[in-house]
């Protein structure tokens, strides 16, 4: 992958791009990482690249035409890469973001300094605006750093062990607490079933703490770590509802996409596709699914409906799991609120679904 970093202060990423895994992934050709200082670009003596702001107010804004100058540079330089501005008014970078921004060819990362750069150069000239959290840095630089380290991380062949890549915090909640020698460290023990050598009891136990850690420290992640536990049903659903359904289950990576229908050749013909379990009434297939929860995305909003806050927490709080169901509320049901007030459209549950397990992505930071 080509990055390229847009600068005044290059020397200020000499030492980190050239460390630990960056370094090696730079040096085996993983990821190329060039630093082109802004000034380059710059006409005159003094080679200056700000000036002071219209209105008034204080500090200096970076003028339009010298990013332009930049930025077309890179286009032609790294053609079909994303440019992105470093901006504290972005989208907030996350670990779906890494992944997503690891799958481009090439990124260009724009960095300010001062009050910031002219607003025309975001509005026209850039891709996408990324925030690395809701804090104002002196400059985009730290923020760069960050971005290329999270993004190269994800480039395949750069951590040695592609399962750590896939297994670690965010990509479903939080991972589990880690130990190494000794035993025990001034009167503190390593959790028995780690010293165990029993792989059952060791992936067990490290489940369950994932989800309880996740649950404690980060609730608004609950879902998203409960996903591999959770089942969504829909009842008699049309091709275009089975095959979006059928979608999302795959994008949020549910456990399985369960279809109810109380016609038996459709259920034959359902049978026929690979991924979906097939059942003739949710009631008879609740009683099979014993101890799993059973939440009903309504059709209209009502009291006593869960919020998407309330919702979340409950399915990540199910041990055994949740079968999330669209249409008329089985008995048992607790119910969840839709996301619109008139949410007849399957295009609401979608909706429903994206609030819940596409966090962080979805939402830009504020889940609920
Ligand atoms: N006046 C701007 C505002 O209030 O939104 C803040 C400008 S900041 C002092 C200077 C530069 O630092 C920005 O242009 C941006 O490139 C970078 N920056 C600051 N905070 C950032 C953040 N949280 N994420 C990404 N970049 C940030």
């Amino acid at each position: 992958m080509n990055i390229r970093v847009i600068t005044i202060f290059p020397d200020f990423f000499a030492s980190c791009l050239g460390e630990g895994l960056l370094g090696k992934a730079a040096a085996n050709g993983l990821a190329r990482i060039e630093i082109d200082n802004l000034r380059r670009y710059a006409a005159g003596k003094h080679r200056t690249v700000d000036d002071a702001p219209y209105g008034g107010g204080p500090g200096m804004v970076m003028k339009p035409d010298v990013w332009a100058a930049a930025i077309e540079q890179a286009r032609r330089d790294l053609p079909g890469a994303r440019v992105a501005l470093l901006t504290p008014q972005g989208e907030t970078f996350t670990d779906a973001a890494a992944r997503r921004l690891a799958r481009e060819a090439g990124l260009v990362l724009c960095c300010g300094r001062y009050e910031g750069i002219d607003e025309r150069v975001g509005e026209h000239l850039v891709d996408e605006w990324l925030s690395i959290g809701d804090y104002v840095l002196t400059g985009g630089e730290p923020a760069a750093l960050a971005v290329i380290d999270a993004v190269v991380r994800q480039l395949p062949g750069v951590v040695g062990c592609a399962e750590s890549v896939d297994t670690d915090s965010f990509t479903a909640g939080l991972k589990y607490p880690q130990y190494t020698r000794p035993p025990i460290f001034r009167g503190w023990s390593v959790p028995e079933p780690l010293l165990s050598g029993h792989h059952a009891d060791i992936k067990a136990w490290r489940e369950a703490e994932a989800v309880a850690r996740t649950n404690r420290l980060r609730p608004d992640l609950a879902a998203l770590a409960a996903a591999p536990r959770t089942r969504l049903a829909v009842r008699e659903p049309d091709d275009w509802t089975l095959a979006a359904v059928a979608a999302a289950v795959r994008a949020y990576g549910l456990r399985e996409l369960a279809v109810v229908s109380g016609d038996a050749a459709r259920r034959a013909a359902l049978r026929e596709q690979a991924g979906v379990r097939v059942v003739r009434s949710l009631a008879e297939a609740a009683r099979k699914w014993d101890g799993e929860r059973l939440l009903c995305v309504a059709t209209q909003p009502g009291p006593g409906q869960m919020s998407l806050a309330q919702a979340a927490t409950f399915i990540g709080e199910a041990p055994a799991g949740t079968t999330i169901f669209w249409g008329d509320p089985p008995p048992g049901a607790s119910l969840a609120a839709p996301c619109w007030d008139e949410s007849a459209a399957p295009a609401a549950l979608l909706a429903w679904l994206d609030r819940v397990f596409g966090w962080p992505r979805a939402s830009r930071g504020q889940p609920f």
